[in-house]
């Protein structure tokens, strides 16, 4: 079995003997599609806390750190502040688009767990990644097949550890 289930990583693992350190921070984007103009490149506004990125078929406009429980019901206020904001530099944004809320799961030292359970090698842990999951996600699958293989992992996988929350 692997876990990988973003913030709700959290409970499974307690029901499996094992604890983590994990804080859930929410971020929030609007998509345009129906821009007739188009960003050449993303653009931070860093002391904004908020990122413009061109899309294939329109803009992105997200940002923001939010912590709250999992289930916490998403403000999607904090979501209309970076459209506010982003107005300031481009007048023309339009109102609409259309809102998310995700999740990023994230441990104290902004290290995932990739690691065996210390009890059972027959579950891996691959969660936490905090705001580098899309980034990350190719190598932890590598490392994760390494373990379920019984391979050598290519790396230490042992600052990876659940074992340093234990
Ligand atoms: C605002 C924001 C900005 C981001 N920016 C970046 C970035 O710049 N660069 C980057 O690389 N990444 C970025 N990310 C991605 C982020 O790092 C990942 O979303 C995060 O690490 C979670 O990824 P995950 O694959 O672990 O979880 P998820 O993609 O959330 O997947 C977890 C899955 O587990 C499932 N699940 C939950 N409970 C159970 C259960 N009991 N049993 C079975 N399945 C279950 C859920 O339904 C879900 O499908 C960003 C995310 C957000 C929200």
């Amino acid at each position: 079995m692997v876990v990988a289930s973003c913030v709700w990583s959290r409970d499974l693992v307690r029901g499996l003997g094992t604890r983590v350190l994990l804080e859930n921070e929410r971020g929030y984007n609007t998509t345009f599609t129906d821009l007739d103009w188009a960003l050449a490149m993303p653009v931070g506004f860093a002391d904004h806390g908020l990122v413009a990125t061109p899309l294939v078929d329109g803009l992105r406009v997200g940002g923001a750190v939010e912590l709250a429980k999992p289930e916490t019901a998403p403000n999607f206020d904090r979501a209309k502040a970076m459209r506010t904001k982003m107005r300031r530099y481009v007048p023309s944004l339009p109102e609409g688009g259309k809102e998310w809320m995700g999740r990023r799961p994230s441990t104290p030292d902004s290290l995932p767990v990739i690691s065996l359970h210390p009890g059972d090698h027959r579950i891996v842990h691959a969660f936490d990644h905090g705001h580098l999951g899309l980034t990350l996600s190719a190598v932890t699958a590598r490392h994760v097949a390494s373990l379920v293989a019984g391979r050598q992992p290519d790396i230490d996988l042992e600052p990876f550890s659940i074992n340093r929350f234990q």
